[in-house]
């Protein structure tokens, strides 16, 4: 971890889409004691992401993590930040590499989405994994061979996954899942 202020033109578009998660319900409420969901895009051959440890509400420009690269034998992050990144960033590493053409992911956390994947149409991994671990990562690329053309895919009794090429299209989707699930 290096310390630094991270810059870039769509820091700010980037800190809406993570307010409009949690004022939509697709993280949790951190009044409920729960935390998750992290939100990136692609900068160059890293990412800037969202740290670990504060709700997505109440992030500034100055909370936000650059990650610069991923160490594959220590399954870490090189980041610069003044606060550690997000405990899935390698989750979105791998995601990126694997995915060329997405330049955002969007990680919600809605009990509503993950429970009705199956109804949803969304493709899902085949078991559950531990948080933060390479068999998580191997669960979710899995899937992304399995369903190339998918923008959405669902972590079983964990999260979601949003992919696209651009923030607003990735955080459309994930509104548009949610409204979908809404009407169920
Ligand atoms: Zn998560």
């Amino acid at each position: 971890m290096e310390r630094g202020q991270v810059q870039h033109p769509l820091l700010d578009e980037l800190l809406q889409w993570c307010h409009t998660f949690q004022l939509q319900g697709l993280v949790p409420d951190p009044a409920s004691g729960k935390k998750g969901g992290n939100l990136s895009f692609r900068v160059g051959s890293g990412f800037i992401t969202t740290p670990s440890g504060k709700p997505l509400d109440q992030l500034t420009r100055e909370d936000l993590v650059r990650v610069t690269e991923l160490d594959e034998a220590s399954f870490r992050v090189h980041a610069v930040g003044r606060l550690p990144p997000t405990s899935e960033a390698f989750l979105h590493s791998y995601v990126y590499r694997e995915r060329t053409e997405t330049n955002a992911i969007f990680h919600g956390e809605c009990a509503l989405i993950t429970e009705n994947a199956h109804a949803l149409g969304i493709p899902e991994t085949e078991r559950w994994q531990d948080y933060g671990t390479p068999a998580l990562a191997y669960e979710v690329l899995k899937v992304l061979h399995k369903h190339p053309g998918t923008n959405c895919l669902v972590m079983k009794k964990h999260g979601e996954l949003y992919l696209g090429k651009t923030m607003l299209e990735v955080g459309n989707t994930a509104l548009a899942i949610l409204a979908k699930a809404r009407g169920l």
